[in-house]
């Protein structure tokens, strides 16, 4: 079904031809991410920055009827590369959530290994008119798995070295893995966010929460047909809605792994640390 109300949030994660194997299932092609930029233009729909989105959230200045917004996770180094570029091409805002310690030079990757954008990397682009940079965390863990001393200061540390690196405020954040609770959510309006992006696999609309905003996450295999289903407000669902038993319950699950394991490396053991299963 259609929705009037629905506003697209699109996450990317990389754009490439040749992605190392963890991270293909959520990776789309240089060309063919053109071609979707190309869609979402042709789809009649607004493209909207998050300052503008942000507002609308919070009561302020009306949106554009059949808004779009674009989102980047995790700070790849062929976002730089290819994506950035055919976003300027075609006058395209977007937000880059960045993960600070997987940014170049880095003592300890916490990801994967992939090509990572460096310090000085990100601060080149970091003016191109049009993008918004967003804090993803400092080392990518579920935060509403860790103990809340470490939860926090993987939110206030990541937005800090974002600001002092970048020398701007920094005002949106955007979960790990999209997990997230009540005590999240506060501690990242605690510590001064104006939104926070989850993905819940969901259009997102002006009615939905400012700090679990919903985003639809553009795998390898999403292609056409899907992508023009939510540009046309079809396609999945409208937040906000309450979350179902299956999210509360893989919640617990994991919360209850968590103490068991005693918070080891997040990445350990795990086959697919992107997908798991986001919400
Ligand atoms: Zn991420």
């Amino acid at each position: 079904m259609r929705s009037e109300t629905a506003v697209p949030v699109l996450l990317y994660h990389s754009v490439r031809d040749d992605p190392p194997p963890w991270i293909a299932p959520f990776t789309v092609g240089p060309a063919e991410f053109g071609r979707h930029l190309d869609r979402v233009l042709a789809s009649g729909r607004v493209p909207v920055d998050l300052d503008r989105f942000t507002e609308a959230l919070h009561g302020g200045r009306d949106l554009p009827r059949h808004s779009v917004l674009i989102t980047f996770d995790d700070g790849y180094a062929d976002f730089a590369r290819y994506a950035l570029p055919q976003l300027v091409e075609r006058d395209l805002p977007a937000t880059l959530y960045v993960t600070t310690d997987a940014l170049w030079p880095t003592r300890r990757p916490p990801l994967p290994p992939a090509a990572m954008l460096t310090w000085d990397g990100l601060r080149r682009i970091a003016d191109t008119p049009g993008l918004t940079i967003g804090a993803h965390g400092c080392t990518h863990r579920e935060l509403d798995t860790l103990p809340i001393e470490l939860m926090h200061r993987e939110i206030t540390d990541s937005r800090e070295r974002l600001e002092t690196e970048l020398e701007r405020p920094v005002t949106s954040f955007a979960y790990p893995f999209g997990y997230n609770n009540a005590a999240v959510r506060e501690a990242v309006r605690h510590a001064g966010f104006r939104t926070a992006m989850a993905v819940r696999d969901a259009h997102s609309s002006r009615e939905d929460d400012p700090w679990r905003i919903s985003r639809l996450l553009v795998r390898a295999d999403t292609g056409a047909t899907r992508l023009d289903a939510w540009l046309a407000g079809a396609g999945a669902r409208v937040a906000p809605f309450r979350d179902g038993l299956p999210t509360l319950g893989w919640r617990i699950w994991r919360r209850t792994r968590a103490r068991r394991r005693g918070h080891p490396d997040p990445w350990a053991g795990r086959r697919d640390p992107v997908a798991g299963r986001i919400r």
